[in-house]
């Protein structure tokens, strides 16, 4: 059998190829992509790009020591039998936040809103849902800690959702506090679960020293039980003055604005960095895997990256996650469009000459020839099959008169249109 691709990664294909299914497009990917960057563009947020691969140290420091993506999900880079201490970077943060620090992009006017979009990789289980190779698009805002810019991260979020078309949506809200508060919550967790030890999964055991908090983020069924049988007291009960203050003007502003949303307590978020408000926006259709996306404050990252102190808070869309949803709520996507014209020649000396004319007329619009002669039934049965909207022949009678031979495929009206016309028609026809 002919080589496959790597287990947990996905080919996005044209529309019209054998084995789609409507999430494994390549156009609807665009489509979220695009919608994603109009909303995020209209907001005054600028595209950044970083490189796919970042230290191993960044990456620890930055999404945290005690999280499964450090602990078991890296991808190490090797070159030359070597590794450089490179991994593929696993989400988008650190790496934001570090160009941030190394580019000196304090200088630019605060708060700076960022985004990209782009592959993040992780070794998982792979299930429906959950890859090795997938695509987030990530927002990022550096330099406040005003709750506005929380509430705006999060209505952005909302915007492209309903641009989208998706409706089964929910916003999940919760505050994880400042250090000093969880430090205060952690406490409470080691106490309530040291003392059914015996209970914990493996990986619990491990994070009951490490931080306790994860426990309630725990993938394992048995701890997801006990944590339900002992009520566990919920972060925000333990959120100090201040924290409590933002996390209500955050609510505020969602209110005023219509953005929905329910308080989650159990959002605790996998990455060690956050701080504050934290959310995720969940797909009521879309089974096991139903986070379409989350954020958080990290205000104290940029320190832990070695840098000055500078808040920031961001939010990741994955967007497979999106492409399900979309799926599963049977949203139409636009189709990829064919090209307005398919021009061809009807003998070999004229395909140089049907060629040329098509490359000018691009200026107007998206235009595709033929290369090599076609007979006039062949070619506006290939025009047919490329969705174009209208099909053109050039014979060496047309190209004697420096004209071509024009059908509209919908209606079969056909016309003759002066090659040096052919622009002007195409802006107002097609
Ligand atoms: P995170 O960076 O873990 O907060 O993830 C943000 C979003 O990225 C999640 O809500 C998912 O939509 C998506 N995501 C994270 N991990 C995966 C994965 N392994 N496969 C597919 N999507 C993922």
């Amino acid at each position: 059998m002919a080589l496959q691709r790597p287990k947990g990664t996905q080919d996005h294909l044209p529309d019209g190829s054998p084995k789609l299914s409507s999430d494994l497009r390549a156009s609807a990917f665009a489509f979220v992509q695009d919608t994603a960057r109009r909303v995020l563009e209209r907001s005054g947020a600028q595209p950044i790009t970083t490189p796919l691969f970042e230290e191993a140290e960044l990456v620890k420091r930055g999404v945290g020591g005690s999280t499964d993506i450090v602990r078991k999900e890296m991808f190490t880079v090797y070159y030359f039998g070597d590794h450089g201490g490179y991994v593929l970077r696993p989400e988008g943060t650190a790496s934001i936040v570090r160009a941030y620090l190394q580019n000196g992009l304090k200088q630019l006017p605060a708060p700076l809103k960022l985004w990209t979009h782009g592959p993040m990789f992780r070794a998982e289980n792979v299930q429906k849902g959950r890859l090795r190779q997938f695509h987030q698009v990530d927002y990022e805002v550096l330099g406040s800690t005003d709750p506005l810019v929380d509430a705006e991260a999060i209505w952005l979020m909302w915007e492209v959702v309903r641009e989208l078309g998706l409706t089964g949506v929910r916003v999940k809200l919760g505050s994880i506090g400042d250090p000093e508060d969880r430090e205060a919550y952690n406490t409470y967790l080691r106490g309530l679960f040291g003392a059914h030890l015996e209970r914990l999964s493996g990986d619990s055991k491990d994070r009951l020293e490490r931080n306790p908090m994860r426990i309630l983020d725990s993938k394992s069924e048995a701890d997801q039980a006990l944590i339900t049988e002992l009520g566990v007291r919920p972060m925000l009960d333990f959120l100090g003055e201040e924290a409590r203050a933002h996390f209500g003007a955050v609510q505020a502003y969602l209110r005023e604005w219509d953005v929905p949303f329910d308080l989650d307590p159990s959002i605790v978020r996998g990455l060690d960095y956050y701080r504050r408000t934290a959310w995720e926006l969940h797909h009521t259709q879309v089974g096991a895997k139903s986070a379409l996306g989350g954020g958080g404050r990290y205000d104290g990252l940029a320190e832990q990256l070695g840098g000055a102190a500078v808040p920031g808070i961001g939010w990741a869309f994955g967007i497979e996650r999106l492409l399900l949803a979309l799926d599963a709520e049977g949203v139409a996507l636009p189709e990829a469009e064919g090209p307005a014209l398919f021009l061809a020649a009807l003998d070999e000396e004229g395909v140089g000459l049907a060629a040329r004319l098509a490359l000018k007329a691009r200026a107007a619009a998206r235009v595709e020839f033929a290369y090599r002669a076609l007979k006039p039934g062949s070619a506006f049965k290939e025009a047919d099959r490329r969705r174009a909207r209208f099909a053109a022949v050039i014979g060496s009678e047309e190209a004697a008169r420096g004209v071509l031979r024009l059908k509209a495929l919908a209606s079969g009206e056909q016309r003759e249109v002066a090659f040096g016309d052919l622009g002007t028609f195409l802006r107002e026809h097609a």
